[in-house]
């Protein structure tokens, strides 16, 4: 198998071109300074420009960050339930939502929201988040204090909550001159979200969501491509993230395949197995076997590839594992299957389970050649921290092998599933894949938008 790609002599790119901020105490998370180092340097370098704002951002959060004086005077916005307008330093505060996959998205499209409006992002600390990810901005936490005043109202935040924008929008209570302006705003940005709670992404309603110091977001959504179709984010976005050159040389020696299925009943699924088989020979990312002969020694120059396959259900690594030990593959390359774990069924408030899920995504992210599933979270976070354009399984209608059973990416960006198709200036639906050409509809979920 390949080393961490690394040439000899070649410096490590720790804080990966820029991304991570140095003086950190190395020993206070390991993997913020160490993860460069299992994979090959990215060929896609951050604009300076981003570089200059992440450094900007920082000194912003640790200005305003949990306990600073600011900090103070905005929770006394909160306490007394208005906003008077003296604060100077806003929030977003994401709240723990989901499983995995769809936390790392939403934390992501909520961080790029603050950093788009000027807002200091704090986390809701839920069951496990000190455990999973190391603290990101030196010199302050992104952990909201657990006495934060509203912190017990969270899991019960919905869409008919009284400082639910969607709902004050319906019943009129926001921009209203003579109304003063809440402390908080809560934004719904869950799947099930409705007109109301989506005009978050029309820059009329952003300019009074502007001035409310204290934002609360639940989201299971990657909701940054919508971001990209409104006026006033879109020139920063643009200087943010300029176009980039996609050039990424597979090499063919580590494939990742990950297996999620959406369908009831205990898996392994004939048809899921067929597919993932069907897929890979198809594409020509696994070998085919020769099921008269039998497996001879390795030669010392045969080239070997390594699976990694990640899936809640043993079924699917141990039949590629039996295929390919009782038959020979017609190229003679030798072909190992491994797969960490096999957790049975999503157990999201299990600190453990969240580890496993968590390492597995990572796992995934350091493969040459990558095989996720459709409508999966999990599996765009690896695409994306990998920076690899996946083959996509097409979701199996009535449990039925699609064909074709997959396809690829257009680009390694993860979908938003629940976009809104909503002309903020003409007040009237529209296509909101068919505005501009960096903005479409996903492959693995036709109404879904991704930037590509
Ligand atoms: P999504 O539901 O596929 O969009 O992804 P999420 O990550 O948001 O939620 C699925 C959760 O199920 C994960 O976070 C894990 O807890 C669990 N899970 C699903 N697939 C796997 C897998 O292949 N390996 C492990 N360890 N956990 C998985």
């Amino acid at each position: 198998s390949k080393s961490a790609g690394r040439g000899a002599g070649q410096p490590r790119d720790e804080l990966l071109g820029g991304l991570l901020a140095s003086g950190f105490d190395e020993g206070s998370c390991l993997s913020r300074y160490q993860s460069s180092s299992y994979r090959r340097p990215s060929p896609h370098k951050p604009s300076s420009y981003l570089i200059s704002r992440l450094r900007n951002y920082e000194s912003l959060h640790k200005r305003c960050g949990p306990h600073s004086e600011p900090y103070k005077k905005a929770l006394e916005d909160l306490k007394s339930d208005r906003a008077v307008g003296s604060t100077e330093c806003k929030y977003v505060v994401w709240i723990s939502f989901s499983g995995l996959g769809n936390r790392i998205l939403t934390l992501s499209s909520s961080f790029l929201y603050a950093l788009l409006t000027n807002r200091v992002l704090l986390i809701d600390q839920g069951k496990d988040m000190v455990d999973l990810f190391c603290e990101p901005f030196p010199e302050a936490s992104w952990l909201l204090p657990k006495d934060f005043p509203i912190a017990n109202q969270f899991n019960s935040f919905g869409q008919s909550s009284p400082n639910c924008h969607g709902n004050l929008l319906k019943n009129n209570m926001i921009y209203h001159p003579e109304k003063p302006l809440p402390a908080y705003l809560y934004l719904h940005l869950v799947h099930d979200y409705n007109d109301h709670d989506k005009l978050f992404f029309c820059d009329e309603d952003q300019r009074a969501i502007e001035k409310v110091p204290w934002l609360i977001i639940k989201s299971d959504n990657y909701f940054i491509p919508s971001l990209f179709l409104m006026p006033s984010f879109e020139r920063e976005l643009f200087n943010l993230f300029p176009e980039k050159e996609t050039i990424f040389h597979h090499l063919d020696e580590r494939v990742g395949i990950q297996v999620r299925t959406f369908d009831s009943g205990d898996g392994p699924f004939p048809y899921v197995m067929d597919q993932i088989i069907a897929c890979t020979q198809k594409e020509k990312l696994l070998p085919e076997v020769n099921v008269r002969g039998t497996v001879s020694a390795p030669s010392g120059s045969s080239k070997l590839k390594a699976v990694l396959v990640t899936s809640l259900n043993l079924g699917y690594a141990e039949n590629l594992k039996s295929m390919y030990w009782m038959h020979p593959t017609v190229t003679g390359e030798m072909v190992g299957i491994y797969q960490p774990s096999h957790e049975g069924h999503q157990q999201t408030e299990k600190p453990l389970h969240n580890r496993k899920a968590w390492a597995e995504m990572y796992l995934l992210s350091l493969s040459d050649v990558l095989v996720t599933s459709s409508w999966s979270t999990f599996g765009y976070v690896a695409q994306g921290l990998g920076g690899l354009k996946p083959w996509i399984l097409v979701k199996p209608e009535n449990r039925t092998t699609p064909n074709p059973p997959c396809g690829r990416a257009m680009s390694m960006e993860p979908c938003f599933h629940a976009p809104p198709f909503y002309d903020c200036k003409a007040k009237r639906g529209i296509d909101t894949g068919a505005v501009v050409p960096h903005v479409r509809h996903c492959e693995d979920i036709s109404w879904g938008l991704k930037v590509v």
